[in-house]
């Protein structure tokens, strides 16, 4: 059955319970006490859960190497639908983690229709508003990274058409292009692996994002060339790609061990050194030694009509270059949570978690908790009015917009010295 959650779907309504039931995703509230500062898009449910997130928040605390990396669909100009993966993206670099950037222009060109230009146009300005927020680390754009193709390669080794059917419901006509154009991001995630060695990896991604995630978490493990776990109190090492040699040095490594046809059992040794020792000896035979890639999910922040934000629908988004007056335009008729009439807005208070406006201050406008907090309070309480919200909002945007410009312009440089 094709899975629920298609990234190339217009239709992002999401059960969130069910993605924690049935699709294995994890709260990411549990772990919050141990994030030291935890970012507000974390401290206000905006990531919503994780994938493995445990062995980044080890790295983080106990300053070992660890990757973070996304990637940006150059289909049209950023907004500020895009800031939250790239404020995830940076904070996770100001936290240790070493910065991977992909420009998925293949994936636009194959997928989108995008011409070459225009990629390399609306990349350079997502680029730009990275560097504006302060992201040090690589980037670079599918179409010119021959590792990342040569990588793409091998993940297309280990992947099916049955796979790609089942998870994105490809079928008879489903463009080649667009099969290769999810190799290449399969590659794209496991990329600062072979770029800087094996490590941890987060990816901060929309939810819709997930099977990408899954897919490449099951390509790094077929491209392994051990699994190792418990068995009857053994530590068993198994071979599923392995060269005879790698095997065999496995069983050197470790006195107490018997070695089987492909597969070694060790006693008395704990589990995470054999890990540790296994993936270098994988590496010095040849392996990849691939972690598999950790992920953490937000919410999308709703278009300003309701509904998705969407490149293709300008009045839904607000653009880090739109004039003054277009971001007024904007928010004053944007979608709220408010009631039909002023009195009723009054008796029954409007309804925040449902307003496009409130959403804007939650996710990027308003950093003060207390601030956010009493924003909610008087709008439920029927203290609020929506146009006195809207044009306090606009205040915000506006100060944000300009500051960001600036920002952008003195960052500008950094995408050509790349
Ligand atoms: Fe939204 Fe503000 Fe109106 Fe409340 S008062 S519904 S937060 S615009």
């Amino acid at each position: 059955m094709q899975s629920e959650i298609n990234p190339w779907s217009a239709n992002q309504s999401i059960d969130t319970d069910k993605l924690f039931t049935e699709f294995g995703i994890e709260p990411i509230e549990p772990l919050l006490p141990e994030i030291r500062n935890a970012p507000a898009f974390m401290r206000r449910g905006i990531v919503i859960g994780h994938r493995d997130y445990r062995p980044i928040v080890d790295a983080m605390t106990g300053g070992t190497p660890f990757h973070v990396l996304t990637g940006f669909m150059p289909s049209g100009h950023p907004h500020l639908g895009h800031l939250m993966v790239m404020k995830e993206v940076a904070w996770h670099v100001q936290q240790g983690g070493n910065g991977y950037v992909a420009v998925a222009d293949r994936e636009a060109h194959a997928v989108r229709n995008i011409s070459w230009d225009k990629c390399s146009e609306y990349g350079r300005e997502y680029l730009t508003c990275l560097y504006a927020l302060g992201y040090e680390g690589e980037t670079y754009y599918q179409s010119t990274n021959n590792r990342l193709k040569d990588l793409a390669f091998e993940a297309a080794i280990k992947m099916n058409f049955s796979d790609l059917q089942a998870i994105y419901g490809f079928g008879q006509e489903t463009a080649l292009a667009h099969a290769m154009s999810v190799a290449t991001q399969v590659a794209d995630i496991l990329f600062p692996q072979e770029d800087a060695g094996p490590a941890p990896t987060i990816v901060p991604v929309g939810i819709d994002q997930d099977p990408h995630i899954r897919l490449t978490r099951d390509v790094a493990h077929k491209l392994r060339f051990f699994t190792v776990e418990m068995r009857d109190g053994y530590v068993s090492v198994r071979s599923k790609n392995a060269p005879e040699e790698a095997l065999a040095a496995v069983h050197k490594a470790f006195p107490k061990s018997k070695k089987y046809e492909g597969h070694v059992d060790i006693k008395g040794v704990d589990l995470s050194d054999v890990k540790t020792k296994v993936r270098a000896i994988e590496i010095e035979h040849g392996g990849y030694g691939f972690y598999s890639p950790s992920a953490t999910y937000h919410y999308f922040m709703q278009g300003l009509q309701g509904g998705k934000m969407s490149s293709s629908v300008p009045e839904s988004f607000i653009g880090f270059c739109d004039t003054e007056k277009a971001v007024k335009k904007k928010i004053m008729g944007a979608l709220t949570g408010g009631r039909m009439t002023l009195e009723e807005q009054k008796r029954l208070g409007g309804e925040p978690d449902k307003c496009s406006v409130y959403l804007l201050n939650l996710f990027h406008m308003v950093e003060d908790d207390n601030e956010l907090t009493e924003i909610c309070r008087a709008c439920k309480a029927g203290e609020l009015m929506c146009g006195t919200c809207k044009k306090a909002t606009y205040e915000r945007v506006k100060e944000f917009l300009a500051d960001f410009k600036e920002r952008m312009d003195e960052a500008e440089h950094k995408v050509d010295e790349r």
